[in-house]
């Protein structure tokens, strides 16, 4: 680069590559916090305390934006000192925080909303609170309030098994796209054989259109996974 300052960027990967691990805790800190709050939807029911959690959750997407923030911010300065390639070493503290500041100017609630661990804390949150109202038949609970009402107990014991091996699953993941469980061994079998034959996957349960099954789409399904557990402790204990 002649006549270009030589800018080290050495300490700007090591900085970035901190923040990556802070999201990391950020990340474990979000996981621990759903099963938390799955706990006491088991074990309580406890509304007050399941709510608090949903407020950690949002203090911690909260924390991953910002650290987002950050991290594009030192990316873009750094991409415009390369393209750029200026006379003078400028004053890079203050570039980054210049357009932080613009990104977290644009900040919304909506966007805390929109986080995926989020997403999922409160989708298995649902999905756990349709179990377990179900299976204890506590109509008086607060918590019935907030499942839909399309819910059939009939449906309760079918969605434990799967659709794929007709057995009761051991470990559920459920499709984000079109809502359906299957067994983890079974639908990754499925998807494997069909990429070899570079053919889509079709969702597995009878009458749904979605055609397009990716691995990606797949999440756990702790609360399924907990239901089904506390069903057969159940039926031991009554034999
Ligand atoms: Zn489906």
């Amino acid at each position: 680069m002649p006549g270009a300052a030589t800018i080290s960027f050495n300490c700007v990967d090591s900085s970035l590559s901190s923040l990556k691990n802070c999201q990391s805790y950020i990340n474990t800190g979000m996981d621990i916090a759903t099963r938390v709050a799955l706990d006491l939807v088991e074990s309580l029911n406890d509304v007050e305390e399941v709510n608090s959690m949903e407020n950690v959750m949002l203090e911690y997407a909260a924390m991953d934006r910002e650290l987002n923030h950050y991290m594009r911010a030192i990316e873009e300065t750094v991409n415009q000192m390369k393209r750029d390639k200026p006379e003078n070493i400028p004053d890079l503290q203050y570039l980054v925080k210049e357009k932080f500041t613009a990104l977290q100017s644009k900040n919304s609630d909506s966007d805390l909303q929109r986080n995926e661990k989020y997403i999922y804390f409160k989708d298995q949150l649902k999905e756990m609170r349709k179990q377990f109202c179900l299976q204890s038949d506590n109509n008086d609970n607060e918590g019935i309030e907030q499942i839909d009402e399309d819910i059939a107990v009939t449906q309760s014991q079918m969605n434990f098994i799967c659709p794929i091996t007709q057995m009761e699953m051991k470990r559920p993941v459920r499709n984000k796209v079109c809502g359906h469980t299957y067994e983890e061994d079974a639908i990754l079998k499925i998807i494997q054989s069909r990429k070899q034959q570079k053919k889509k996957v079709r969702c597995p349960k009878i009458g749904c259109s979605h055609a397009d099954v990716k691995r990606s789409d797949l999440v756990p399904d702790e609360a399924l996974k907990r239901a089904i557990d506390s069903q057969n402790k159940q039926s031991w204990s009554t034999l």
